[in-house]
């Protein structure tokens, strides 16, 4: 259903690949910051964040360079936020079980290739809209269930799932001409690979969705020039995605609306004044939409109004 939310101009359910990359929209949001006159900081993590009397009043940097401020806003998953930068003391017994209780499990491998040349399909040869299009390696709803099985029985799947695209039929920005990118969102391996490395059989992992896919397109094995396979660990150790889950929580049922990330929670405020949260812990959830940030900074500029209306009657009432 999350996955329906997609709407890239042609309407519910379309998705759309930003011209130069994902980074490019990162860029794209720095540069529209940096014109409201914002300092952008990157490689700077935050170590701490700063409370006094459950009001913020800023974070501490790695290597304990200390910024003041009165409104941070966290986009972390919810157990760094709340778990590492915080002192559980320093939250509701309350919040924190319900943080510790937050599932964030995943079975997601990413695979990103580098092709010399586009995987010709014996189903439909030569170039056609086809490339374009997200090219899935599901051949029936049996299939799709057993590669999950394997996972829940401790298992990488012996024939996995995956969802690829290659961007590059569009944007040529990304590689040099004659070339192309071939990314691939496969599943499943089992969760607990978040806590391992497991570098040996996510490989062998791997060559299955490669030979997965030459079954279709005999041409994209010797056309692979280089490979990059990133699973649970990996995802964890280098983006901060607590075990892996893309986003930074399971969508389930008892983890959406006013449970995300916890009840009494939702509304993008937190147990420490001043403190917000708009990561995809919060509600609408993950995928690039920005629907957290977006609704997460109209609290903010709620919460100021209501402060300087207050303000302004204490002044009134003392004059
Ligand atoms: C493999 C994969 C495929 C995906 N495919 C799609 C897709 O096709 N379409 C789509 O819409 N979405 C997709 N997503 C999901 C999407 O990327 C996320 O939902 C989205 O990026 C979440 O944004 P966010 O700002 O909440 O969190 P993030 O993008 O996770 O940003 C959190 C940031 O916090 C930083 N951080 C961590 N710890 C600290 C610290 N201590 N101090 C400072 N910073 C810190 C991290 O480095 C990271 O940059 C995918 C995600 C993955 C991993």
């Amino acid at each position: 259903m999350h996955h329906e939310i997609g709407d890239a101009g042609l309407g519910l359910s379309s998705w759309g690949y930003p011209r130069g990359g994902m980074g490019a929209v990162s860029d794209a949001l720095k540069d529209s910051a940096e014109e409201f006159g914002a300092e952008v900081r990157t490689n700077a993590p935050v170590e701490r964040i700063l409370q006094r009397n459950g009001r913020v009043t800023g974070v501490v940097l790695e290597g304990g360079e200390e910024l003041e401020a009165d409104i941070v806003v966290a986009a972390t998953h919810p157990r760094i936020t709340f778990l590492e930068q915080l002192g559980r003391e320093e939250l509701p017994d309350e919040f924190v079980g319900a943080i510790e209780r937050w599932n964030s499990r995943s079975g997601v491998v990413k695979i990103n290739l580098a092709l010399s040349e586009l995987p010709d399909f014996t189903a439909d040869p030569g170039r056609g809209d086809h490339l374009g299009g997200a090219i899935e390696l599901a051949h029936s709803i049996d299939y799709i269930e057993e590669a999950f099985q394997d996972a829940r029985r401790g298992e990488p799947a012996r024939r996995p799932f995956s969802d690829g695209v290659i961007p590059t039929v569009f944007d040529r920005t990304l590689c040099p001409e004659g070339y192309h990118i071939m990314s691939l969102f496969t599943q499943w391996v089992p969760h607990e690979w978040s806590k391992e490395p497991h570098r040996e059989e996510l490989e062998a992992y791997a060559d299955r969705v490669i030979d997965g896919y030459g079954e279709l397109a005999p041409n994209l094995k010797s056309a692979i020039m280089h490979r990059q396979v990133l699973g649970p660990y990996d995802m964890e150790q280098d983006i901060g995605l607590i075990g892996g889950n893309i986003f930074h929580g399971e969508l389930t049922a008892e983890q959406l609306f006013h449970m995300r990330p916890a009840p009494g929670y939702a509304d993008y405020r937190t147990p420490i004044r001043g403190l917000y949260q708009a990561s995809s812990a919060t509600h609408a959830g993950g995928g690039v939409c920005a629907i957290p940030a977006y609704n997460c900074v109209r609290e903010i500029r709620r919460d100021r109004r209501r402060e300087r209306l207050k303000e302004r009657l204490t002044l009134r009432n003392r004059g």
